[in-house]
């Protein structure tokens, strides 16, 4: 027989290595373990077990009895048996998969809790009240948990209970008080089920187990995975911890620390904690908390053990670690570390305070930030300055919790939030606290609001996870969902619908819509702001610096216009990489378009053109002298004529009503040019092949721009690309044609020209043949858009409103291919054709145009395909230039 596989493990056994199998929140309890912190001991069933669990729908046959010699170790080492005789051994049975999903999956405290052992922990531990409190909490925890029973059925008898007392918090009930709720809660329990609460604890820690392993694929956490793109089969691991115990009195407490401020980067000590309570009230927002530097005159001792555990967990994870922690009678315990979520402009302080101090290298510092959080940066921000007058009504200062500048309709709950949103509208979800059921609407909205809750709460952790706009713990608000208002101090009302801004930055709520300026980050780039701005601009521009030194692939940029050519410079473009000619067809020069459409004659079609000849001309030398020194590869007319034309049905409309010689031609034209399928139709190359003259005065307008920058001293470097080539024939043609008209613009202007020329490969057929289209081309750039559309037969016009959705919904795609390259289908096309092409070339240049150039996740993939250079819109530039150095790091 094969030795059985292994489905648990020690704390003592296990290390951060062992994320995969043992989740996050398993391996670093082991990990802190192993560095001799202070972790209640426990093991950890594997994820291996809770993905045989899930596919089977029954846990392997070992695991029950792995399980059995690991609890009897752990009671063996405590000197107590789980919920059996004076001093009943209690545990958590607690959620934690390989990626962080903070409050998605269920945890339980307090399993082995009976009404016999609830005696027991009352006599041991001097404190009935606690006793039964523990008690209540496991019954609530389990019931819902476990038992399906909605949370509603618990809470609604705890706040019965409450008013009957007249007591303001759950801490105020009474042991007798508890325990008249327990037995409440039991009876929820045998009317819901059918059967008592169990009184076994090892059936009870079974049962948990099993919820835990259900609960990776509860709505809440399939929905978190979607939107962090986690993969939907690496299951949870669950861990079980012997429990310790905050809620012994006013001496014991729970609270959560960060080691640096996960909300701006800054040193310093930032937390929560709250006294006389259990884990989850923390987060939960039930009670509020104080700022963990309050612990300091509370319990001097844990505190200055707390700031000892976090710099060595900081040197150790060499990151931001976020910890939760236990006082229990003036013990500490630490229950769970890990790298903590932090804000973009957090990650790029953290990046560099870390390089400076040695902890990690420049490399190291470069994949600690992302493009995802630069764009962050770079979003707008509110006119602060102008705060007091422009800013409109000030309504309340919460908690700056993930910034941003949100502006929306406030909305009260999840439902009107999403129905809102589908609607095109922008909202602000506006909740006293969130709780992982308002996710949906989380994800919907612009920006969250809470009136409760500090930079810990759930709406904050989540939010910062999202990049979401986020102001916490606004307490002056009194948020009414049911009458759909908040109320300001001074009696204001908000309603349903009304505009609010919100300034995730410093916590200000406004009443109307704030006015918005660019990010000093942007203004950084621009050039309009020194490096030295404040040191958020100085971690940018250290990294951005990094990035330049150690990326490979250049980036240029999609610019069309002088204005957008010299704002990609400024951004740090090394050219441009597509110049789409269309726009330079339209406006005014649509009469002349039409014109050449509707020519009879060779002559109107020359006199067409050589109206259109010295617009185009001015229009490049514009663009060289913008990007002078560097490429500006410019595409030759790309999309079908009748984009240039009236609209079919407007047109025959007019026609029938007014009878006009100029529009009854026109019409002629229209349905002559009419296609069912245009984007497969007469365009790109094929236009040019088919429209005498046409693609003749876009390359002399280019060579001639070429030339006059030359004789004024310029260094043009254009680059012709011709669009949509299916067969090196079409290319040949068009190439010996433009040979032919730079020839003679050299001849006319008594200069050299030196114009490569090349082709897009945006067909399949292209990329299949690129070995024989490699002769007749001097570069290929990937249009990656038209490759996506052609490779798989989606026309992107369409699919990303009709069906899209659904197929994310499968799972079918965890991004649109439009988005992130499709690296198995569009991709290894890609890779095919950059083979045979350098083949038949070696020294082809290489570059890619089109959406996916300033993707981030696309970015690397070129990389590794490696090309020369990615191209993309010009506010893309600073985060394809950041993408491609840490793909390089
Ligand atoms: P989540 O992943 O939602 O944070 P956790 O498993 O961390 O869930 O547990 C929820 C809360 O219960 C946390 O505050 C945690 O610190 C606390 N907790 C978990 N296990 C124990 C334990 N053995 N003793 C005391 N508190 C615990
Ligand atoms: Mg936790
Ligand atoms: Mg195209």
């Amino acid at each position: 027989a094969t030795t059985a596989t292994t489905y648990v493990y020690d704390f003592a056994e296990g290390h951060k290595g062992l994320v995969d199998l043992l989740g996050g929140k398993g391996a670093n309890l082991a990990e802190m373990t192993r560095l001799g912190l202070p972790v209640p001991p426990g093991f950890t069933i594997t994820t291996e077990a809770c993905r045989a669990y899930l596919r089977t729908g029954a846990e392997p046959d070992t695991l029950h009895a792995q399980v059995s010699a690991h609890l009897d170790a752990l009671e063996r080492r405590m000197g107590r048996r789980l919920g059996q005789g004076d001093d009943p051994l209690l545990v958590s049975v607690r959620s934690g998969a390989k990626f962080s999903m903070p409050g998605m999956m269920d945890t339980v405290l307090n399993i082995g809790l009976t009404d016999a052992s609830v005696t027991a922990l009352a006599r041991q531990a001097g404190d009935e009240r606690f006793a039964w409190d523990s008690y209540r909490r496991l019954i609530q925890m389990f019931g819902r948990t476990v038992l399906g029973i909605e949370g509603d059925a618990f809470e609604d008898l705890i706040d019965d209970a409450r008013r009957a007392a007249g007591a303001a918090t759950d801490v105020e009930l009474t042991a007798d008080q508890l325990r008249a709720l327990v037995e409440r809660f039991k009876d929820v329990v045998r009317v819901r089920t059918g059967r008592g609460f169990p009184q076994d604890p090892r059936e009870q820690l079974d049962l948990a187990v099993r919820a835990v392993f259900d609960s990776w694929n509860g709505d809440r956490a399939r929905l978190y995975r979607r939107q962090e793109r986690i993969p939907h089969d690496l299951g949870t691991a669950v861990s079980v911890v012997a429990m310790v115990f905050g809620n012994l009195g006013p001496d014991s407490g729970t609270g959560v620390a960060f080691t640096r401020d996960p909300a701006t980067g800054h040193q310093g000590v930032y937390g929560d904690y709250l006294a006389n309570a259990q884990g989850e009230d923390v987060v939960a927002g039930i009670r509020n908390t104080v700022p963990l530097a309050d612990l300091a005159t509370a319990d001097p001792a844990c505190y200055a053990q707390l700031l000892r555990t976090m710099e060595v967990l900081e040197n150790h994870y060499r990151d931001l670690c976020d910890i939760e922690f236990t006082i229990e009678r003036g013990t500490l315990w630490i229950l769970q570390t890990r790298v903590g979520k932090r804000t973009a402009a957090a990650a790029f302080r953290i990046a560099v305070q870390l390089l400076d101090q040695g902890l990690i290298d420049e490399r190291e510092a470069l994949r600690r930030v992302s493009g995802g959080q630069l764009a962050r940066l770079m979003f707008p921000r509110f006119a602060t300055e102008a705060a007091g007058d422009v800013a409109g009504e000030r309504l309340a200062t919460g908690i700056g919790a993930s910034p941003g500048a949100a502006v929306g309709a406030a909305v009260f709950d999840s439902a009107t939030a999403v129905a809102r949103a589908a609607a095109g509208e922008r909202v602000i979800l506006v909740r006293r606290e969130t709780n992982p059921d308002d996710l949906d609407g989380m994800l919907a909205a612009q920006g969250i609001l809470t009136a409760r809750g500090g930079k810990t709460s759930h709406a904050a952790v989540v939010a910062r996870g999202m990049g979401t706009t986020c102001v916490c713990g606004a307490e002056e608000l009194r948020v009414d969902p049911a009458a759909r208002t908040l109320t300001t101090a001074d009696g204001t009302v908000v309603a349903e619908g009304e505009v609010i801004s919100i300034d995730g930055t410093t916590g200000a709520v406004h009443r109307g819509e704030v006015p918005v300026v660019p990010s000093a980050v942007v203004e950084y780039f621009e050039g309009t702001a020194p490096a030295d701005t404040d040191d958020l601009v100085a971690a940018v521009d250290r990294l951005m610096t990094c990035a330049d030194r150690v990326r490979r692939l250049d980036v240029r940029a999609n610019a069309d216009t002088a204005d957008d050519a010299a704002r990609a410079r400024r951004f740090g473009a090394a050219g441009i990489g597509l110049c789409r000619t269309e726009h330079m067809f339209l406006g005014e020069r649509r009469t002349l378009v039409e014109r050449l459409i509707l020519a009879e004659s060779d002559d109107e079609r020359e006199a067409a053109l050589a109206a259109l000849l010295p617009l185009q001309r001015d229009d490049f030398t514009d663009l060289f002298a913008a990007m002078d020194g560097l490429p500006v590869t410019v595409r030759l007319l790309d999309p079908p004529l009748h984009e240039f034309l009236p609209d079919l049905t407007d047109l025959s409309v007019r026609v029938a009503l007014a009878h006009d010689v100029h529009d009854a031609r026109l019409l002629t034209a229209v349905r002559r040019l009419h296609e069912r399928n245009p984007m497969l139709g007469l365009r790109g190359v094929r236009l040019g092949l088919l429209v005498p003259g046409l693609f003749t005065m876009q390359v002399r307008a280019i060579a001639e721009a070429a030339a006059r920058r030359g004789a004024a001293g310029g260094a043009p470097r254009p680059e012709i690309m011709i669009p949509l080539v299916g067969t090196v024939q079409e290319l040949e043609i068009v190439r010996e044609e433009a040979e032919r008209v730079v020839a003679e613009v050299e001849r006319d202007h008594g200069t050299r020209l030196d114009i490569p020329l090349g082709t897009m490969i945006e067909l399949p057929r292209a990329a299949l043949t690129a070995g024989q289209i490699a002769e007749s081309a001097d570069f290929f750039s990937f249009g990656t858009n038209d490759l996506t559309q052609t490779v798989w037969g989606f026309s992107r016009d369409d699919v990303e409103a009709s069906f899209f959705g659904a197929y994310l919904e499968k799972g079918i795609f965890g991004v649109s291919p439009f988005e992130t390259i499709d690296a198995d289908g569009v991709g290894a096309l890609v890779t095919t054709a950059i083979a045979a092409g350098r083949a038949a070339r070696p020294g082809l240049k290489l570059g890619v145009c089109g959406e996916h150039g300033g993707d981030p996740e696309s970015v690397h993939f070129f990389h590794a395909a490696g090309l020369d250079y990615v191209s993309c819109s010009p506010f893309r530039i600073p985060i394809a230039r950041l993408e491609a150095g840490r793909a390089a790091a």
